[in-house]
Parts: C-alpha cells; sequence; structure tokens
C-alpha cells in the first residue's frame, strides 16, 4: 500500500478516469468534443479519444452558440403548430393537435388499468408493468413490453437491455431517476414476441394518458413497436433514427432499442448520436417553472 496520500489520490483518480473511460467504449463512443474553455482557434473543437477523457467531466455540451435555442413548447392547446426553426432540431414531421396539459395523476391512470384483463397478454403475465420514474421527466423513454425480468419485478426496463439503458441515460449526463421509462404494451407477450397491432392498440391508450400527465419535454422511442406506436411513419428506426418527430407538440427522437444493441453494438454508435442530440436539446430549453 502507498503512504504518499496525495499519490493515492493520484491512484484513486487514474482508476476513476479508466473506468470512466472503459464505460465510453462500451456504449461505442470514440471522440468527445474539446471544452470550449480549452478550444483554441485553429481547431476549436479537435475531438479527444476516449481514452484522454477526464475523471469526472460529463459528456460535453456544445457551446451555447453552436445550439439554436428550440421554440418553447409548454402547451398552449390553441395556438398555431410550432414553426420548424432552421435548426438542429427542425427535422420535425408536421405536428398534430397538441396535448392538452392532463389533470389526471399517474396513480389515478394506474387505477384505471388495474389488474387488466383488456387483452389476451393478460393470462401469460406475472403482473402488469406500469411505466416507471419521475412523474415531472424532462425526458421520457418508450420500449415495446416487458421481458421476463420486468414481469417478475414489476418494472420495465429492469434486465439486460435495462441495465443498457441506465449507462445510456447515464451518458447523457442524467440519473435514471430523473427520466421515465415506459413501454407500449404493460404484459409481457408469450416468448417476448412482439405485440400484436391489435394488442398495442389496446393498451397504447394508457401511456398517451400518461405522457399528457406527464408532459416531457422529449419522448425517446426505442425500436420500431415504440416509434410505429407514436408516429405515423411508414419507414423502419433505420431510417428514421437520430431525426427528431413531433408527437402532438412533444419532441421524438426515434433510436435502437437497447436490446438489439446487445444483438449489434456497433449500433451503439448511432445511439451515441441520437442520445447527444436529446441532450443538445434538452440543454437549450429554459428551466421548467413547475
Ligand atoms: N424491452 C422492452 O421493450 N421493454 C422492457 O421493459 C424490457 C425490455
Amino acid at each position: 500500500m502507498n503512504v504518499d496520500p496525495i499519490a493515492d489520490e493520484l491512484l484513486d483518480l487514474l482508476e476513476e478516469s479508466r473506468e470512466y473511460t472503459r464505460y465510453f467504449a462500451e456504449l461505442g463512443v470514440e471522440t468527445v468534443p474539446l471544452p470550449a474553455a480549452l478550444a483554441t482557434s485553429p481547431s476549436p473543437r479537435a475531438p479527444l479519444t476516449a481514452s484522454s477523457v477526464a475523471p469526472s467531466a460529463p459528456p460535453q455540451t456544445p457551446p451555447r452558440s453552436e445550439v439554436t435555442k428550440p421554440a418553447v413548447r409548454r402547451p398552449a392547446v390553441t395556438a398555431a403548430q410550432p414553426t420548424a426553426p432552421a435548426s438542429l432540431f427542425g427535422d420535425l414531421a408536421p405536428a398534430k393537435p397538441l396535448f392538452t396539459q392532463s389533470k389526471e395523476s399517474m396513480e389515478d391512470i394506474w387505477r384505471d388499468i388495474g389488474d387488466c384483463t383488456r387483452c389476451g397478454l393478460c393470462e401469460g403475465r406475472t403482473q402488469v408493468v406500469n411505466t416507471h420514474g419521475n412523474h415531472k421527466a424532462r425526458l421520457m423513454f418508450v420500449g415495446e413490453a416487458p421481458g421476463a425480468d420486468e414481469d417478475a419485478q414489476g418494472k420495465p426496463f429492469v434486465g439486460r437491455a435495462g441495465q443498457l439503458l441506465t449507462k445510456i441515460i447515464e451518458a447523457i449526463g442524467m440519473k435514471r431517476e430523473d427520466v421515465i421509462i415506459g413501454n407500449v404494451n404493460r404484459c409481457r407477450p408469450p416468448g417476448n414476441r412482439q405485440p400484436t397491432l391489435e394488442e398495442a392498440a389496446i393498451c397504447r391508450p394508457f401511456l398517451f394518458r400518461e405522457i399528457a400527465a406527464v408532459q416531457p419535454d422529449v419522448i425517446v422511442v426505442m425500436g420500431n413497436t415504440a416509434l410505429r406506436n407514436l408516429l405515423e411513419v411508414r419507414e423502419g428506426i433505420t431510417r428514421v433514427r437520430g431525426k427528431f418527430q413531433d408527437f402532438r407538440g412533444i419532441k421524438v427522437m426515434p433510436t435502437f432499442h437497447p436490446a438489439y444493441l446487445l444483438r449489434d453494438p456497433s449500433k451503439k454508435r448511432e445511439t451515441w448520436e441520437d442520445l447527444k442530440k436529446v441532450r443538445d436539446y434538452l440543454d437549450a430549453l429554459p428551466p421548467r417553472r413547475d
């Protein structure tokens, strides 16, 4: 053991920095932009390699001047549709009527769901898996349906895909407690098959009610089931991912499902690019007053 406290501290910092780098590398991040304060011309955004990221520095936000502030979405129900700003966040599909601010609480919605038997999925499930997380979250994640771990524990995204999702959330400088996570369907389909269109159509209205209650600023839809149940898009996730869409006045970022990333880790890089856009959008919003 080293008796020099400074050397000890340096060794700790080094180990912490290695951990942090490993964690980013696992997510597929190879470069991060240089912090604005260190950036000097002629190459102000020269990338650092992941191996030179400082120990506890969160992923760097681009300088504010590079992020055009998006129009604030707080609900003005009858207002004209927001015009798409010519910015990072301008690649929006045409907007549908805005969500009205719901007076329902999440508990009201879950009471209504109860011990649901509205579709056949109830027969094979252990329990209903409701949306979980911060009811005032600015960021919501939506997946497909619970798997075996979620069915056993009664919470969404707690298995391997969920652990990767936690890392993705942390990579954008947030914690799981900051966000809210749900699924299109709340009961585990037999053998983890995709929910049918009918099963999804029966369950989805509860998710919509939750979205109206939480009013997140951004929803990340993960995979094709979530994408197609929130948005009327013909293309699949591979084509739509990374481009902000609109769901009744709420920005939606489609990206790959973490279970797909476990099967094809090379796609983590694209997911990281998508999530950076989400982080930059949220960072550019004014603080909420509620
Ligand atoms: N996959 C999903 O789509 N949802 C979960 O909750 C877990 C895995």
